[in-house]
């Protein structure tokens, strides 16, 4: 049987596009090394039709297919399972800029298109397309709508879901939706553009999308913020909110102790943070400049120099030119991951709280992690104004890596039941995929979990797309 349905693969996307050689290849395992896998073969199409006709085959064949991006995604989400039954279907050739149509403010791209490529096309044509992330040189646009993912400027723009007006996707029996709507509304009935995003390759193959464009700022001005605590933090973040409206497009917030951290795991490469203190909190803040004016550098530092006054700030610095403010900004979306790195694996997690319930879920989950496993440190950063936390924990050198991962379920279970008890998600950007699929039976609705199963039975019955991710098997049984 699978000898038949790798021929007709082969056929429908020709003979170097199938692979089934596979020992060690890096597609069967995710981007941390945490998710290791199997499969019949790694196949890439090089069209919507082309995706449509493996999918009829793979449906016909009851073979299961794992959709794959760029393979950056934290939760295991695009590894197959152990089973070795599975093709995974890698979208990179479809890669092609369908249409940018700036009077409408939008852009059409497949879905296996690079974040950043479609960064650089909006660019050219004098549009921002805000989605920002870590990820950007090679994730795609696919695992991105597929994963609704955030990144640094939702709290100007919102994330993936926000920023998609159409969508084409392959159903699991391999009929092609067309809807590639570049509409802001469109109020026909149900919205199956929002049942896909975020649904992890388990209801549909997404091919293409029609995504909003937005004016391009001529100018970003950046400023580093010291103050004394997470509760001045959010008051900060009120602060700028209010008197810089709109242009306030990212507030990503670090403990000085995480930076602290980061000096002294990287000696061999200088912080740029001036006088560190390693007590405070720091806020790293962008302000989108429009029009180039003058008097955008008097709106952009007028609150800051008040709230130095009022005492809400303990220090400012701004950046003075592009290479300083990268830097800033490398050491959040690297620097902090790199250092995390130097330890081997850390404990992860990606929350999000009501923005008013952070400190006091700072002070309490501390509270909690060092009375049970005094020994741990917390890394706690992230995008403060979208109210996400990247909180995670690394072990000291002399623990024992194995022992530390032993301990691994226990301090999930105790960060999130907490994050449950301040009316918080365990999951703010990053998916469920196969990491986070059991932990939804603890913290999700029943009602909204047997829904889910519905939905799935509705949109692929045989449970051929991405098997095990997402739904718990007491949810979904074909999962
Ligand atoms: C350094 C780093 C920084 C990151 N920062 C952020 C961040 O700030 N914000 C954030 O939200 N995320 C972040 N992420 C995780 C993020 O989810 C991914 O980077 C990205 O969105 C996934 O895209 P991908 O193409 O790599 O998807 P993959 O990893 O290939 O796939 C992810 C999931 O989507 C499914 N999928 C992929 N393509 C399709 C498709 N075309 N149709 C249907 N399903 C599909 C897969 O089956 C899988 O379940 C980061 C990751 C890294 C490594």
């Amino acid at each position: 049987m699978s000898d038949t349905l790798l021929a007709r693969l082969t056929e429908v996307v020709g003979a170097t596009h199938v692979l089934t050689e596979l020992g060690g290849h890096p597609d069967l395992a995710d981007y941390r090394g945490v998710y290791q896998g199997r499969a019949l073969a790694i196949v890439h199409p090089g069209s919507t039709a082309e995706v449509a006709s493996v999918m009829r085959l793979s449906h016909a064949a009851r073979t299961p297919v794992v959709v794959q991006g760029g393979n950056t995604g934290l939760l295991g989400g695009a590894t197959p399972d152990e089973s070795g039954r599975a093709v995974v279907l890698k979208l990179h050739r479809l890669n092609r800029v369908r249409a940018i149509d700036p009077s409408n403010d939008t852009i059409t791209v497949e879905a296996g298109c690079v974040l950043q490529h479609v960064q650089e096309q909006a660019a050219a044509a004098d549009r921002l397309f805000p989605l920002a992330l870590g990820a950007q040189g090679s994730c795609t646009i696919g695992g991105n709508l597929a994963t609704n993912a955030g990144g640094i400027q939702v709290l100007r723009y919102g994330n993936m879901r926000e920023l998609t007006l159409g969508l084409e996707v392959v159903t699991a029996q391999g009929e092609v939706w067309h809807g590639l709507r570049g509409l802001r509304k469109d109020n026909t009935g149900y919205d199956l553009r929002d049942a896909f995003i975020g649904s992890e390759g388990t209801l549909g193959v997404i091919t293409a999308a029609t995504l909003k464009l937005f004016p391009k700022p001529v100018g970003c001005l950046t400023a580093l913020l010291r103050v004394a605590s997470p509760e001045d933090a959010v008051s900060l973040l009120g602060l700028l909110r209010q008197r810089w409206g709109g242009a306030l497009t990212a507030f990503e917030l670090f403990s000085g102790s995480v930076l602290g951290f980061v000096r002294a795991r990287l000696p061999d490469k200088p912080l740029p943070v001036p006088d560190l203190d390693e007590a405070s909190w720091y806020a790293l803040v962008d302000y989108a400049d429009f029009s180039g004016d003058p008097v955008q550098q008097t709106l952009f530092e007028k609150p800051l120099a008040d709230a130095l006054e009022s005492g809400l700030l303990t220090d400012a610095t701004i950046a003075q030119n592009e290479g300083q403010r990268q830097k800033w900004w490398h050491l959040r979306e690297h620097g902090v991951m790199e250092a995390q790195a130097t330890l081997g694996r850390n404990v992860k997690h990606d929350i999000s709280l009501p923005i008013s319930r952070i400190p006091s879920f700072l002070v309490q989950s501390q509270a909690r992690l060092q009375q049970r496993f005094p020994a741990l440190f917390i890394i706690a950063y992230g995008h403060l104004g979208d109210g996400n936390l990247h909180y995670n924990l690394v072990r000291p050198e002399s623990l024992p890596l194995a022992e530390f991962i032993g301990w691994e379920d226990e301090i999930h279970e105790l960060v999130h039941d907490l994050v449950h008890e301040f009316g918080g998600s365990i999951s703010a950007e990053h998916g469920v995929g196969q990491g986070k699929r059991d932990a939804l039976l603890r913290y999700k609705d029943p009602v909204e979990l047997a829904l889910m199963g519905r939905l799935k039975q509705a949109f692929d019955p045989e449970g051929i797309l991405n098997p095990g991710k997402v739904l718990p098997a007491s949810v979904w049984p074909g999962a």
